[in-house]
């Protein structure tokens, strides 16, 4: 089967694949995880497939228990009416702020909180929408699911590469450093304890908020192009767009780039085109920056590497979720409501197929379990003490020789079974 072709299957394919083989590997012990395809591997271990243990009974009883609470609350884990609703409210915020920005809007201070809402609002798509479509957790119908994912098309992003990057990369191989491209941040910055350590990130823990606000800019005009023509994430290829996937690609491009500048132009000088979109896009990329920060780059995440010999990371799949991720402020609803269950990243990386809506009521369950189970389950408890806790890891990590607490230091080193 040639690479497109594999494409072409993968999206049914992460919606259940119990079993996959010929054109890819098992990699995970999850039955719900997205599938990884056969990548290429990090240069500790050229020849070796990262593969993790085998589960030794904790998320089978973990999956047991959630499904328990589904049958007996009696809810959909997808296709749930909140998600609907929220869309609708979203999507009008968004085209409400649009409108009033391009056809109503004369002065400074009309569009400033304008600008701010109108990047709040595509935020909030791109947490609730995109992400549980993405995900294939927004409904049971897969046209529904790639309509939503879509959405990031025309808000300046590419669901193919976000598919690759995100579902693929970032969920399956969490933290691991050479492979989780989102903890790369180049030569910028210094997020796990296992990238090189340069003299200026001493200071990183101060520069690379501002740098955080830069992050949209970034993916709207250079990240997705580069990527695309490059057929690369960091370390792993993926396989070429086939000529729809291509097709959803310039035309999201193209509504996006005519929405950015093609319409406001016919009624604003161009000074103030960009200046509005500057605010739009430095709070669209703090507020994704930071949110995905919290989850993964803080004191508590763990950042294992797989054995050298084996490839082999030393941990079932399902804790080396929890391990490496950190939930914040999960008694807030506004929190809830806003950040699509981001806040409730543990749950996510462990049930990404079930709408986050739940997530509120499986944290219950998913906490209960890791105690039994004697898992570090890992929180804050409010979005500022996650922002603080973030914040000493960006400073410890800028910091030379900083104690590195990863788990293949601290754990024996048993042959996989
Ligand atoms: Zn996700």
């Amino acid at each position: 089967m040639t690479l497109a072709g594999t494409w072409k299957k993968l999206y049914p394919l992460t919606e259940v694949h119990p079993k996959l083989n010929e054109d890819r590997t098992i990699l995970l012990e999850s039955p719900v995880i997205d599938c990884a395809p056969n990548l290429p591997q990090r240069a500790a271990t050229p020849d070796k497939k990262l593969t993790f243990l085998r589960d030794s009974g904790f998320y089978a009883e973990l999956r047991r228990r959630v499904d328990d609470y589904f049958v007996s609350s009696g809810h959909n884990e997808r296709d749930c009416w909140p998600m609907y609703l929220k869309t609708a409210i979203l999507f009008s915020c968004l085209a409400a702020a649009y409108g009033l920005l391009v056809f109503v809007a004369q002065a400074w201070w009309q569009a400033l909180p304008l600008a701010a809402l109108l990047g709040l609002s595509a935020a909030a798509i791109g947490f609730n929408v995109q992400h549980d479509g993405g995900h294939n957790a927004y409904s049971n119908r897969p046209w529904i699911n790639r309509l939503m994912a879509r959405s990031l098309d025309v808000l300046g992003g590419s669901s193919y590469i976000w598919h690759w990057k995100h579902a693929v990369l970032h969920h399956t191989y969490a933290n691991i450093t050479g492979h989780d491209t989102d903890i790369e941040l180049g030569l910028l910055g210094r997020l796990s304890p296992h990238q090189p350590r340069l003299p200026f990130h001493r200071w990183q823990h101060i520069y690379l908020w501002p740098l955080y606000g830069m992050m949209a800019m970034k993916w709207h005009f250079f990240d997705d192009f580069r990527q695309l023509a490059e057929g690369r994430l960091g370390e792993h290829a993926f396989p070429r767009p086939t000529r729809s996937d291509l097709l959803v690609f310039v035309a999201g491009k193209m509504v996006f780039f005519t929405l950015l500048f093609g319409i406001p132009l016919m009624f604003h000088s161009i000074g103030v085109v960009l200046a509005v979109y500057a605010v739009t896009a430095i709070v669209l990329g703090m507020v994704l920056s930071i949110v995905f920060q919290l989850a993964h780059s803080v004191e508590e995440a763990e950042f294992p590497l797989p054995r050298a010999d084996t490839g082999t990371i030393e941990n079932t799949w399902a804790i080396h979720q929890v391990e490496t991720t950190v939930d914040f402020a999960r008694s807030s609803r506004a929190a809830a409501w806003f950040l699509g269950g981001l806040n409730f990243q543990i749950e996510h990386h462990l049930f990404p197929r079930v709408c986050h809506v739940h997530y509120p009521a499986i944290s219950q369950v998913v906490e209960a379990t890791c105690r039994e189970y004697g898992v570090r389950y890992a929180e804050h408890g409010t979005f500022s003490a996650g922002l603080g806790s973030h914040f000493r890891w960006l400073r410890r990590m800028g910091q030379p020789n900083p104690r590195v607490e990863g788990r293949v230091e601290d754990c024996a080193v048993d042959p996989v079974g």
